[in-house]
């Protein structure tokens, strides 16, 4: 029963709203009076096509994404996006910025020297990634192929709340706070997401894409590793994650019924604000890791002054049905992730959770 959803703070796969999950479950076995799942459709079909233009259409009408962008779906998650990036954009011998904020931008820089001579343009390594560069600390070369960064640091807990006015295209990690709040798509070249925070189940990947990018891309690489593989097909090459792209959809549906990203914005930093006040206002009982003009609205990532407190607040969290709370395996600690399907009565219950437990310790 729906009372028995859980409070669930897991940073990916993540909650997704209650009623997307209700509608796909009436949904299940007969899907638009086909007799036939969503999933056992042709990728063909009118009926699968129609969702399929739809869910395209909803994220172009909710970014306001403008006419010389498309919108694609691709599989591989994100982490293959690390690697198409540098595939598609950068020579043997250019040269591509990228700006350190995490674990992930790593993994992406990685994959960058593979194919060409990436460069850190800036990096907060050094503070063990407790915040955001001042976009007047960047190094940026104006002659690089693209500008590399992570909107936000799923496992550090800090986000973006600017972006820099790049002369190259600034390309984007927006995997755990993409639809999270406004904004202008005009700042970027190509923006990318897996979907299991904000937008859906894992399985597919979003990509917008300013098309300009798309005539300098390289050409001798895999049909299956190019993006105009999937804009000049309307991500249609071959079979689409189906189910994935369905969920997506009334992922969508749900954000324009809550008013749009406005309103999910408004929410998001209601919710964030009750767990960082119980941080705040700790004494230094909690600490969070975040420097605060870095802090996310996604992820909040906080230790326990004392270590064995630490291990004793997330077994009795546990106990008490809150789920997700361990901080990342690389860096330990706590994370409370709070996507926009997180209800605020759960982040409730979690800083009501934090001061009680305060209180008896
Ligand atoms: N980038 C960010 C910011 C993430 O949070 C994650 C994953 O959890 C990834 C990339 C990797 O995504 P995927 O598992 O879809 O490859």
């Amino acid at each position: 029963s729906t009372n028995q959803r859980a409070f669930n703070f897991n940073a990916g796969p993540s909650a997704l709203p209650l009623g997307v999950l209700q509608t796909a479950q009436e949904q299940l076995v007969n899907f638009n009076n086909t007799g036939m799942s969503i999933m056992e459709l042709s990728h063909r079909s009118k009926d699968f096509e129609q969702v399929h233009n739809e869910a395209i259409a909803r994220l172009r009408t909710l970014y306001a994404v403008p006419d010389n962008y498309e919108i694609i779906f691709l599989q591989g998650g994100a982490s293959l996006q690390f690697s198409m990036i540098p595939m598609n954009f950068l020579q043997q011998d250019g040269q591509a910025d990228y700006i350190l904020t995490g674990v992930w931008s790593e993994k992406a820089l990685a994959e960058a020297k593979l194919f060409g001579t990436p460069v850190v343009a800036a990096s907060t390594k050094d503070h063990h990634y407790k915040h955001i560069p001042a976009i007047d600390e960047l190094n940026l070369n104006d002659a690089a192929a693209y500008v590399h960064i992570t909107t936000n640091n799923t496992i550090y807990g800090t986000q973006w709340k600017e972006f820099p006015a790049t002369t190259a295209p600034l390309i984007a990690d927006m995997s755990s706070d993409i639809l999270s709040t406004p904004i202008d798509i005009n700042k970027f070249g190509l923006i990318y997401a897996g979907a299991q925070k904000n937008l859906g189940p894992s399985g597919v990947t979003v990509v917008i894409i300013r098309k300009d990018l798309l005539d300098k891309a390289n050409t001798h690489i895999p049909t299956m590793l190019k993006y105009s593989t999937f804009t000049e097909n309307n991500s249609l090459y071959n079979t689409p994650p189906t189910f994935g792209i369905y969920m997506l959809g009334e992922v969508l549906k749900w954000v324009e019924a809550q008013g749009g990203l406005e309103k999910i914005a408004a929410h998001n930093e209601a919710k964030a604000k009750l767990i960082y006040d119980a941080i705040d206002e700790s004494n230094s009982f909690y600490v969070g890791h975040a420097d605060k003009e870095s802090r996310s609205l996604m992820n909040i990532t906080f230790r326990l002054a004392d270590e064995e407190l630490e291990k004793q607040f997330l077994a009795e969290a546990k106990e008490a049905g809150f789920v997700g709370l361990n901080g990342h395996r690389s860096v330990g600690g706590c994370r409370a992730s709070t996507y926009n399907a997180v209800p605020y009565a759960t982040c409730k219950a979690l800083a009501d959770f934090m001061v009680q437990f305060q209180a008896k310790h």
